[in-house]
């Protein structure tokens, strides 16, 4: 069997699929990088050799996210969940409130990890529809002498996603956007600190990517320990300790991949043709299958249904087991099935799943 033969159609929602030419690069450089007789894994982070890599995946995410001067990218370790944490540390000033838009589960954690550190308001919130739509950004509200208003541009959860952001003037913008960034091109320009934990749409897990407006580390608190400050990875091209140098290396492969497809103008065409075949088998099912989000606010990376008749599911999971599709069981929180089509994630692949769908309705309505 050929390496594309024994792959899963892999819809996992994190760690989540990697390209197959990314995998084969690093597997045939595992145990002699670039003609140094060394793995990338054994070699030091002090190396020119290493720099290289680590150089360039800055190069490439600032290249395709189009990011203007006046910005650091910086490589942190403790995922996402610790920028929940790290964000308020530096950024919210006794006196300040740190504002949230509450779109889902990881929303609600950056905003209790927040209030353990200091004063925190609800700009919006969709928890009433269990979280299955957007706010509108007429709607949020905040004060004007907010620290920050942080949003989640894609919850991966619900399978919900912004479509637009708001301008938040004198109040600086942050974003999670773990399980969509570069997935479509946006206006980085807006924002003032993006976050993302590598594990769904950059590389493997160990790298946490954070892009941070330089206007906004000189206003960082400087009272922090060492490795919770920003300005500690800005200072030093995040090599102040040791790097999760592995994971930089395939977070750079995946970079050089995006850009061989054409960057995220190619992506974005690409995942909108893979989510609307999913969205197709949901909303010509009549009914059969049941989509989370409001269809205004869904999700290209995230796609969650349930089946109406929901005794149904486990052996619509069964039957996509045995079909070779992995990862399609829904979060405990909305239930059902969730399909991640994350880059990585071949248009075949939800091809396949929607023929699947079409299939088990079929049997089974
Ligand atoms: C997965 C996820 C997280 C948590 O990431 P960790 O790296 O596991 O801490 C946070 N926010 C969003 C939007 C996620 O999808």
């Amino acid at each position: 069997m050929t390496a594309n033969e024994i792959r899963v159609h892999n819809f996992n929602a994190g760690p989540a699929a990697l390209p197959l030419e990314v995998l084969q690069r690093a597997q045939a450089e595992l145990t002699n990088f670039n003609g140094t007789g060394m793995s990338m894994l054994e070699m030091s982070h002090r190396s020119p050799e290493y720099e290289v890599v680590h150089n360039e995946a800055k190069t490439l995410l600032k290249e395709l996210l189009a990011l203007p001067e006046g910005y650091e990218v910086l490589f942190l370790q403790g995922g996402a969940s610790l920028q929940f944490a790290m964000i308020p540390m530096n950024f919210l000033p006794q006196g300040k409130k740190a504002a949230f838009a509450m779109t889902g589960v990881w929303a609600e954690k950056a905003y209790e990890e927040a209030a353990k550190m200091g004063a925190v308001m609800i700009a919006a919130s969709a928890k009433e529809n269990n979280y299955s739509r957007i706010p509108s950004i007429q709607d949020l509200a905040y004060d004007d002498d907010c620290a920050y208003l942080h949003v989640t541009s894609n919850n991966t959860i619900f399978g919900t996603q912004w479509r637009e952001f708001p301008e938040t003037g004198k109040v600086p913008l942050i974003a999670d956007m773990s399980s969509d960034i570069l997935s479509q091109p946006f206006d980085a320009s807006k924002f003032s600190l993006i976050y993302a934990g590598a594990q769904k749409n950059l590389g493997p897990a160990g790298v946490t990517v954070v892009i941070v407006r330089k206007e906004l580390l000189d206003t960082a608190n400087k009272n922090l320990p060492t490795m919770l400050r920003y300005q500690t990875y800005a200072k030093d091209n995040s090599l102040y300790n040791t790097p999760p140098t592995f994971s930089i290396y395939l977070v750079n492969l995946v970079l050089n991949w995006i850009k061989a497809q054409g960057g995220l103008a190619a992506v974005q065409l690409q995942n909108q043709r893979k989510a609307a075949a999913i969205y197709e088998a949901i909303d010509n099912s009549n009914g059969f299958y049941i989509g989370h989000a409001d269809k205004d606010s869904r999700s290209l990376m995230n796609i969650t249904f349930r089946l109406a008749d929901t005794g149904l599911e486990k052996k619509f999971l069964q039957i996509a087991k045995q079909a070779n599709f992995v990862g399609l069981a829904g979060h405990r929180l909305v239930g059902g099935c969730r399909a991640s089509a994350y880059n990585a994630v071949p248009y075949q692949s939800c091809l396949a799943l929607k023929e699947l769908m079409e299939k088990f309705q079929k049997e089974n309505a």
